[in-house]
């Protein structure tokens, strides 16, 4: 009997939410356009910034895709993979956040009618991979090497790249001047990898001329007890002892517990507390060390004690910058204070507590292993300060890229134009379908050039037409010519050095690519009811109430 009935496949849970097919694609294509909509006008030496506020009331002001697509709490499931690979981008090469959005959102749009006509996803798929694979390999033949230069010539051609990244930011109308700090820092670092070996320490107030270099460590001074300001504030090649204890007389009775029969026996504790934390101080001295750092707390008997002996100290110094002061200086932090050997002594030229604006600084100058640089950054207001760190971190990252690989490819727009052209004559060669999935691969990149001329306020139609004839005059002597952003016309990029490392347009297009495929691979979204109506309520127990329903809002149109 029961097997007479058509047994129901329950597949999914009810109340699930799918949707599939060509409006699901399309609708994701659109979500992926509106973000990259949202960067659009910040690209660029003209770009604007944007100021995003969170319920907690920050505010922040930026330039930096990366940046701001963090922050604007992307929902949708589609579009968020543009905010991945934004950070990815950030990460791997750590300039070009704008660009690979742009890009990715242009290949979208291109791909929209044909996906609207009918035509399969994976024949777009695969044109897309085949013409990012040809522009990648093109951007390789054409970039520049800066290889096998003087230290002098190499320094100022980094400066260059460092200047074209730093253009497009609120501390634009510095550039060169930070360029050229940034460039002596990465130099100084050498090929350390680590990129916290640049410190960057932010001090309000003054105008960004007064942020400078130190070619060692600073940091604000710490907190710090009566005796100190009889301390010598200044020394010569210093010794310099790195430890990681307490130096106060409570930390004892805090370590032990004993137990007392006679209450005579009592002064003798005490007596011992007293000798033990002035044998610790007396085997600092006798170290030869003439700064004492901690990571811990130096009291105010110690401070007293190393005052009394022209010693220079400071406690609760924080961890990364006494990592950076032993990197520096060449010493090591000892977890003990016996035994100190001079190996373990770290130095430096000029040791100084300076005041820099309203703080004063430990400033070390001069370390010998020169691993490490710091950045001290000056300006007007927090957010101001903020996103010049933000600017200055992009152009260390580019620095250091164009150190490694350097090879760099004319900005501007021009190697876009250089590339798009190509692969318009390339597909020229090619029968079918393809050709026309190629060709909107190689128009999706004209992006970039026509947003510079947009964000600027130039006629785009007319400047891209202007490089369109440059780029195809047969004897390639217009490859190198993109948007001139002073003018509004065209120049040669590459001669007015706007010059980026080949490796964040070849990043930028395979990011870029791949993110366009993947979105355009996807022809399903299932959405779990359990999962929406946990993080609803989990929204909801947080007196964010709005969570829950601003994701629906944001679903599917
Ligand atoms: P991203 O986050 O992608 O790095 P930016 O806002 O930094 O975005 O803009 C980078 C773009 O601006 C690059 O295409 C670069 O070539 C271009 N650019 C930078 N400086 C200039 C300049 N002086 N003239 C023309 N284009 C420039
Ligand atoms: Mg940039």
């Amino acid at each position: 009997m029961a097997s007479m009935m058509q047994p129901q496949i329950i597949l999914l849970k009810e109340g699930t939410d799918t949707s599939q097919g060509k409006p699901q694609l399309v609708s994701n294509i659109n979500a992926c356009m509106a973000v990259a909509d949202v960067v659009r006008t910040t690209l660029g030496p003209r770009g604007m910034d944007k100021l995003i506020h969170d319920d907690k009331g920050n505010t922040t002001i930026s330039n930096d895709g990366a940046t701001i697509m963090k922050l604007l709490d992307v929902v949708h499931p589609a579009a968020k993979i543009l905010v991945d690979i934004a950070k990815s981008q950030d990460s791997e090469v750590g300039d070009g956040t704008t660009t690979v959005v742009l890009l990715a959102g242009e290949f979208l749009r291109e791909a929209k009618p044909f996906i609207e006509d009918g035509v399969h996803p994976q024949n777009l798929i695969r044109s897309y991979r085949i013409a990012s694979n040809m522009a990648i390999q093109k951007i390789k033949e054409l970039a520049v090497s800066i290889e096998g230069k003087s230290l002098d010539e190499k320094r100022s051609l980094l400066a260059k790249c460092a200047a074209t990244t730093l253009s497009s930011k609120l501390i634009g109308g510095e550039k060169d001047f930070f360029a050229t700090m940034v460039v002596d820092a990465v130099i100084a670092i050498g090929s350390d990898d680590r990129l916290n070996m640049i410190g960057i320490k932010k001090v309000p107030g003054g105008t960004m001329r007064d942020s400078f270099l130190v070619n060692g460590v600073a940091f604000k001074k710490t907190f710090s007890y009566a005796g100190f300001e009889q301390q010598p504030k200044k020394f010569l090649n210093p010794k310099i002892l790195l430890l990681n204890i307490e130096l106060e007389l409570k930390s004892e009775k805090e370590n032990a517990e004993i137990r007392l029969s006679d209450p005579l026996q009592y002064q003798s504790i005490v007596d011992a507390e007293w000798n033990i934390i002035y044998d610790k101080l007396d085997k600092c001295v006798t170290s030869g060390a003439k700064i004492v750092l901690s990571r811990l707390a130096i009291g105010d008997l110690a401070t007293q004690y190393f005052a009394d002996r022209d010693i220079f100290c400071a406690g609760r110094v924080a961890e990364d910058d006494l990592h950076r002061v032993a990197a520096a200086t060449g010493g090591t932090v000892q977890t003990s204070v016996n035994n100190v050997i001079d190996e373990v002594l770290g130095t430096c030229e000029i040791f100084e507590e300076k005041q820099v604006g309203n703080e004063r600084f430990n400033i070390f100058n001069g370390c010998p292993s020169g691993q490490t640089a710091t950045i001290v950054l000056r300006g007007g207001a927090d957010q101001f300060i903020e996103e010049a760190e933000r600017s200055l971190h992009d152009a260390i990252m580019i620095v250091r890229r164009a150190m490694k690989n350097s090879t760099v490819v004319a900005g501007g727009g021009a190697i876009d134009m250089e590339i798009s052209r190509y692969l318009w004559q390339h597909a020229r060669n090619i029968a079918g379908k393809s050709q026309l999935f190629i060709n909107s691969f190689a128009k999706a990149l004209e992006v970039i050039p026509r947003q510079l001329c947009d964000n600027a306020g130039f006629d785009a139609t007319d400047v891209l037409n202007k490089l369109r004839q440059k780029h195809a005059l047969p004897s390639g002597e217009g490859a190198l010519y993109g948007v001139d952003i002073n003018t509004g016309g065209i120049c040669d990029s590459f001669a007015n050095f706007v010059w980026e490392p080949a490796l964040v347009k070849v990043n930028a297009i395979n990011a870029a690519t791949e993110a366009a495929c993947l979105i355009l691979s996807v022809d399903e979204t299932v959405k779990n009811p359990k999962s929406e109506s946990a993080q609803g309520e989990a929204a909801g127990g947080m007196g964010r109430g709005r969570g829950a329903g601003r994701g629906r809002g944001m679903r599917r149109r």
